[in-house]
């Protein structure tokens, strides 16, 4: 289900579960969450949640809200773990290497101009 419906007149006109064998589909269940799922098998078979809507028309794992906020939290999980990875790690220490050298040119440049004018 790409958009879940956001009211009950939209949820009562899904059909669940529609396939060559069943080309109508099944009527949406009134009570019950109104995410469609999907059980994988031969062919996945696509039904209606089977758990009571407890908040709005969704069972607590299906709530828009709650499954947004796993996505935030898995994707913040992401962030970190490639934040921490030894791709990321090598990559900053090279970027600090890279900083040092620059510096490092800076003052022998300097460090040349000193010595110019010493000679003079
Ligand atoms: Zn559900």
């Amino acid at each position: 289900m790409v958009n879940p419906p956001r009211t009950i007149k939209e949820a009562r006109k899904i059909r669940y579960g529609k396939s060559g064998l069943n080309p109508s589909g099944v009527p949406y269940r009134e009570g019950y969450c109104a995410q469609e799922v999907g059980e994988p098998g031969r062919a996945i078979r696509f039904y209606q949640c089977q758990r009571k809507a407890v908040v709005g028309l969704f069972c607590r794992q299906h709530d828009p809200a709650a499954v947004a906020k796993r996505e935030k939290e898995r994707t913040a999980r992401w962030r970190q773990e490639q934040a921490n990875s030894p791709h990321a790690r090598a990559d900053r220490y090279r970027k600090a290497l890279e900083r040092i050298a620059r510096m490092y040119d800076a003052s022998m440049m300097v460090e040349t101009a000193l010595d110019a004018l010493r000679r003079r």
